[in-house]
């Protein structure tokens, strides 16, 4: 038996990477809230998008058509709506 010399086995190893691209997508976070139109009184329900943070916006009521001014303090969980008027 002649011993079994010179085969070596040369075995690259490719160590591949995988970079991961995480792409933050914002990922609307919808909740609804109840409140009464502050000209008319009629109940809408209003959609909220608490991904957005804290935000001021005006809508216009559904029933009235007269524009609410939508106050909505957030931290994407919890949330508190005020509405009002634009003239107060
Ligand atoms: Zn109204």
């Amino acid at each position: 038996m002649t011993p079994n010399e010179g085969v070596t086995a040369t075995r690259e190893q490719q160590v591949i990477k995988h970079y991961t691209l995480q792409v933050t997508r914002r990922r609307p976070m919808l909740e609804t809230q109840d409140y009464q139109c502050p000209y008319c009184g009629e109940p809408v329900e209003a959609v909220l998008d608490l991904s957005a943070g804290d935000q001021q916006y005006i809508e216009d009521c559904p029933v009235c058509c007269r524009p609410i001014v939508f106050l909505l303090e957030t931290d994407g969980q919890n949330w508190h709506l005020d509405v009002r008027g634009e003239n107060d």
